[in-house]
């Protein structure tokens, strides 16, 4: 059997873990990053934290085939090094070789989202295919694009930035500076938006009775659970933010027409009823007219763990 080690890096978390070549993982330990301290400070926590990880695994090491790292911001594969992360605040970081100086072993960096989408394919909702898109519905949309098993990063590893691309123009304000981008509409903070602005304009909503009265308690369940208790207005905020994700969704399986299309984060364990009505949009705008050639759009199987799998796996890319 052979071992990898993956690493999460996070705004919040540090997470190191062992994955075996069946994509198990089979021991994890895990740091707060605090990135505050500085990148030095950062990385040599990622060392400890993977060294702690590689011990519980039973294994040294000598033992360990390589280590990836899966960071927010843009992650330069040639020359090792995290150009800029608005997350960590951090620029032009050498973060391979200071890794690679500390643990012993070759690493390999990556995108986080691209780092998960890879984690996806491999081990998850895209295991046994070829091509791969994923996003993740959360405070924004990550994106990660695998064609042909290889991990799309565009000419200077900023590609696939799947949520910054505009659905409306002179639409919402988005935290890129654009107006209008996917991700203001379609990430869980989207969703609440949305939530917001309709129990505003209907005050007799269930909606009100779910979050207690409490404006501030609305979350991505609101308008679902509404929903289902036969709410007008809840129902409304579901059409909407389902019509909104579908336009994105039709825009990249246009591009990429990839096999499947799996969707991560909170709001995919709605499971159908968010998937089907979707799929029926989405099929209604995709350029491919023949029914069993279209992407399949399902929800993400490994959820957290697809950015560690995905990271320790990125020596197969490579
Ligand atoms: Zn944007």
């Amino acid at each position: 059997m052979k071992y990898y080690v993956g690493i999460d890096l996070g705004g919040t978390n540090i997470v190191a873990g062992v994955v075996n070549e069946a994509f198990e993982i089979i021991a994890k330990e895990s740091a707060k990053t605090k990135a505050e301290r500085g990148a030095d400070a950062v990385i040599a926590d990622m060392i400890v934290t993977t060294k702690r990880a590689v011990e519980k695994a039973g294994l040294t090491m000598e033992q360990v085939e390589w280590a990836g790292v899966g960071s927010p911001g843009t992650a330069n594969k040639a020359t090792g090094k995290i150009e800029y992360s608005n997350n960590l605040q951090w620029y032009d970081v050498p973060l391979v070789a200071k890794l690679e100086e500390g643990l012993g072993v070759k690493v390999f960096i990556e995108n986080d989202a691209n780092a998960a989408a890879y984690g996806e394919y491999l081990a998850g909702a895209g295991k046994g295919c070829t091509s791969l898109v994923a996003i993740t519905l959360g405070t924004g949309v990550g994106g990660g694009v695998i064609m042909d098993g290889k991990i799309l990063t565009g000419s200077n590893f900023g590609g696939a930035e799947l949520g910054h691309t505009v659905i409306e123009v002179d639409g919402r304000p988005c935290t890129c500076g654009r107006l209008g981008c996917f991700e203001a509409y379609a990430s869980a903070t989207g969703l609440i938006n949305l939530t917001k602005e309709a129990m505003e304009a209907h005050k007799d909503s269930k909606m009100w009775e779910l979050c207690g009265g409490d404006i501030s308690k609305a979350n991505g369940r609101t308008s679902f659970d509404a929903m289902r208790a036969g709410d007008e207005a809840g129902k409304s905020v579901v059409d909407l933010y389902i019509k909104y994700l579908s336009v994105g969704i039709a825009n990249m399986i246009n591009i990429f027409q990839p096999q499947i299309l799996c969707i991560g984060g909170g709001i995919s364990k709605e499971g159908d009823t968010l998937i089907r009505p979707l799929t029926e949009l989405v099929n209604e705008n995709n350029y491919i007219r023949d029914p069993e050639k279209r992407t399949k759009i399902i929800p993400a199987k490994l959820f957290n763990d697809a950015g560690l799998i995905g990271a320790a796996m990125l020596g197969l890319e490579a």
